[in-house]
């Protein structure tokens, strides 16, 4: 599908997380993609000399679901999240559309390991909802959202609900009572017995540059196959936060 230009409009907003909002809209040409594929987002006039900008969001619902569903980190001074945060029902925004290689890739006889950080989550979403995961289902599949505080988790409801997936928040630093997963994805991971399937498993990692990197790294301590390792990095953080 080659990407072209859509006029969206929005149907909804709302607040997810503190930080995290949820825009959706409708487009009046028919907007097909595959689960994990992203838009381009065109922030009229927000660059250099009054040009135009164009910030990636992946989709966050399933294929068939309308209104089409973006959920999106609110960052300071940030052109793109602060355009989409002014949105509201009945407002319009262009974006450009299908894009991406980040798809689910079914292979027979494999597991699924879908690793987010934050809004990370949002491709998998799409993708564990999608009628194409639910032919193609993997033997198992889990799917590990990392944040700092409980606050920040994001579709804790619909994820604990599905059938046939293996939902693991885990946060490193929380303020209040959590009875999950205390520490990093990469901690999660690390912390698997030796009987974890790692050589049987695809792995999906989504969100921060910098626990991509961690992870393959421990991917290839394991043995893991570059092939078996798919990723979509939203941003890298200053080497400092890392
Ligand atoms: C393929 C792809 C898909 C993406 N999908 C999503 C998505 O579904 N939801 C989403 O919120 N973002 C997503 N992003 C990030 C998004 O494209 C923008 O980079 C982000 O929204 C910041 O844009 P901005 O113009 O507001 O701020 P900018 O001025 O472009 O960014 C300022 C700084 O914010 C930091 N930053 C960027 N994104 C994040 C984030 N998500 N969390 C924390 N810090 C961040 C970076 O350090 C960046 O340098 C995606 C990026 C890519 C490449």
């Amino acid at each position: 599908m080659a990407a072209t230009e859509f006029r969206c409009e929005v149907k909804g907003f709302k607040h997810l997380t503190p930080s995290v909002f949820e825009v959706t809209f409708d487009t009046q040409q028919p907007l097909e993609f595959s689960a994990g594929q992203f838009i381009s987002v065109i922030i009229p006039g927000a660059g250099p000399h009054g040009r135009d900008l164009r910030r990636a969001y992946s989709i966050a619902s399933a294929p068939h679901v309308r209104p089409v569903e973006l959920c999106v980190k609110l960052v300071e001074d940030g052109p793109g999240t602060h355009h989409l945060y002014r949105l509201r029902p009945g407002d319009t925004f262009r974006g450009m559309a299908p894009y991406g290689d980040f798809v689910y890739e079914p292979k027979p006889g494999s597991h699924a390991c879908f690793i987010a950080t934050g809004t990370g989550i949002a491709p998998f979403r799409s993708m564990v909802f999608s009628a194409e995961f639910k032919k193609n289902p993997p033997i198992s599949a889990t799917c590990l959202l990392g944040v700092s505080d409980v606050s920040e988790l994001l579709y804790t409801n619909e994820m604990e609900s599905l059938q046939g997936i293996t939902w693991v928040p885990t946060v490193s630093r929380p303020t209040g009572e959590w009875r999950g997963f205390k520490g990093r994805v990469t901690d999660y991971l690390r912390a698997q017995e030796a009987g974890f399937p790692w050589l049987e498993t695809e792995y999906y990692l989504c969100g921060n540059g910098a626990m991509i990197d961690e992870i393959k790294l421990l991917l290839a301590q394991k043995g893991v196959a570059k092939g078996s390792v798919h990723q979509e990095v939203y941003y890298k953080p200053p080497k400092e936060l890392k």
